[in-house]
């Protein structure tokens, strides 16, 4: 059996470890060897390992000084467990019979997340255009419901939703907690500059090393309040409160120092991988833009990758594969969108999800981290507009 053969091992470690693609999807650039060696000859020094260390607290002081002087932010171990604490928290434990809105067209953990905590998600569309979640789907919603217990907004790709202020105003108009996914979004802006980080009641962060801010694994929850961060903070550690033992249903997310010092020195790195991966993305829209969408604001985020719709998915389909072949790794988020997944096959939805379908089928993500070089870059949109040619020439009537 191939499994059991030692020298095969693990599948997925054989298909990764021969890397297939010259020019991967996501390189993450980490601190040095001697940086690291620094820090963690520091770190047993002092003999602080976890548990809110020296490391932590000054990476939490600058992720919320990042984000505004009164916020504050509680770090966790990765962004997934800072959901379900901050839905529990927020929203307290459901009991399987309430809903929670999020939109299909996101990354499973947040519908997971909001499972973990006792609630149904009910899935929603997209808008075209931005490709974030519909807000006349979870306005009808709302209007139609009682079962409603939170809204988790999902900033597609990391990009901040250009109808924030609407969101926020639906959140207060009925009462609800408005908590955003905005795993892969750290240092991207709202409209007139305002930073993702400051909207809603919350927001969440991811560092994984696929994100702009990468530490290994590792998240943020980002607020205005300060009870809550205190209380997040304590559901992070047990749900121990000083003295008394556990006061809430806790967990262990704690982020390790490690990480920790791996992130303050991404942040001292964070304004030159933004400068880099904007100026990726202009190049791209430069020359592309005419020809294909992207999504609304994309240039104020952080550019987590680049997401190009095509006019059609058999051109996306097409130059996927063309990229493939020549050693460019691209990927084709989020496809198949969540209520498509097996898992979550017996989800609700708010009506059809056409656009989510229509859009899952035509957007391709390419490579657009900060040490793409631009020969590489200007590959990329040679494939593409190639793609593009042969799909609106003589070419295309031929295969027809
Ligand atoms: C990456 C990502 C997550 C998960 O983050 P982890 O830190 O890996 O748990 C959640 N939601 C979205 C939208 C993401 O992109």
């Amino acid at each position: 059996m191939r499994r059991s053969d030692p020298s095969r091992g693990d599948d997925r470690l054989t298909e990764r470890g021969s890397a297939p693609f010259r020019v991967p999807f996501i390189r993450p650039e980490f601190p040095t060897v001697a940086e690291l060696a620094e820090d963690f000859q520091q770190i047993v020094e002092v003999n602080w390992f976890t548990n809110f260390g020296p490391r932590e607290r000054d990476f939490a002081d600058a992720i919320s000084m990042y984000v505004g002087e009164e916020y504050h932010a509680v770090t966790f171990s990765n962004a997934t467990i800072a959901l379900i604490a901050l839905l529990t928290t927020s929203l307290g434990r459901g009991d399987g019979t309430r809903s929670v809105i999020v939109a299909s067209f996101t990354f499973a953990a947040g519908p997971e997340a909001i499972e973990w905590s006792g609630y149904r998600p009910l899935l929603v569309d997209l808008e075209p255009g931005s490709l974030q979640p519909s807000f006349a789907s979870a306005q009808a919603a709302l209007a139609e419901r009682n079962d409603v217990a939170g809204i988790l907004l999902t900033n597609t790709f990391g990009i901040g939703n250009p109808a924030i202020d609407a969101w926020e105003s639906l959140a207060a108009e009925h009462g609800l907690p408005l908590l955003i996914d905005s795993a892969a979004g750290f240092g991207s802006e709202y409209p007139e500059g305002r930073r993702v980080g400051t909207a809603g009641d919350a927001e969440v962060f991811s560092f994984h090393a696929t994100k702009p801010l990468a530490i290994g694994e590792g998240g943020a929850v980002v607020t205005r309040d300060g009870d809550l961060a205190r209380r997040l903070r304590e559901v992070t550690n047990f749900g121990f409160s000083a003295g008394v033992g556990a006061t809430a249903l806790g967990l262990n997310g704690k982020l390790q120092e490690l990480n920790a010092a791996i992130g303050l020195r991404q942040l001292e790195k964070l304004d030159y991988v933004l400068r880099r991966r904007r100026d990726v993305l202009s190049r791209y829209v430069d020359v592309l833009g005419e020809a294909v969408e992207f999504p609304r604001l994309i240039e104020r985020s952080s550019v987590c990758f680049a997401t190009i719709l095509l006019p059609s998915g058999q051109i996306r389909d097409r130059a996927h594969e063309a990229l493939r072949r020549l050693g460019v790794e691209a990927r084709v988020y989020y496809s198949p969108p969540v209520h498509v997944q097996p898992h979550f096959a017996g989800c609700e939805t708010v009506g059809a999800l056409s656009a989510t379908e229509d859009v899952s089928h035509r957007a391709l993500s390419v490579p657009a981290y900060q040490g793409l070089g631009s020969q590489d870059q200007d590959m990329i949109i040679d494939i593409i507009g190639a793609e593009l040619r042969d799909s609106t020439g003589p070419m295309e009537e031929a295969r027809r």
